[in-house]
C-alpha cells in the first residue's frame, strides 16, 4: 500500500498499485480518477501530478488504454 500526499490541499490518498517490474506498477484510468478527486477534486487546479499529488511523487513511464504505467518514489 502507498501513500499519496497533496501538501497544497492537505489530503492523502491510498493505493495498492500492481507490481509489473522492478519499481514499476500499473494503476487503471479509474483508480487514477478516485486519486485525483481525493488528493486535488478542482478541475482547473493545477497543483499536483498526474495523480493529484504533490509534491510529485508519481512518474508516468507509459501509458495503455485503460491504465498507465509509473514509477513511484517510495518515501521509506
Ligand atoms: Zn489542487
Amino acid at each position: 500500500m502507498i501513500t499519496l500526499r497533496n501538501n497544497f490541499h492537505g489530503t492523502q490518498a491510498r493505493v495498492l498499485p500492481v507490481p509489473v517490474g522492478d519499481w514499476r506498477y500499473r494503476i487503471s484510468n479509474a483508480t487514477a480518477r478516485r486519486l485525483r478527486r481525493t488528493l486535488c477534486g478542482i478541475a482547473t487546479c493545477t497543483c499536483g501530478g498526474t495523480f493529484g499529488e504533490r509534491p510529485e511523487q508519481v512518474k508516468v513511464v507509459a501509458q495503455t488504454n485503460n491504465a498507465y504505467i509509473v514509477e513511484i518514489e517510495r518515501e521509506d
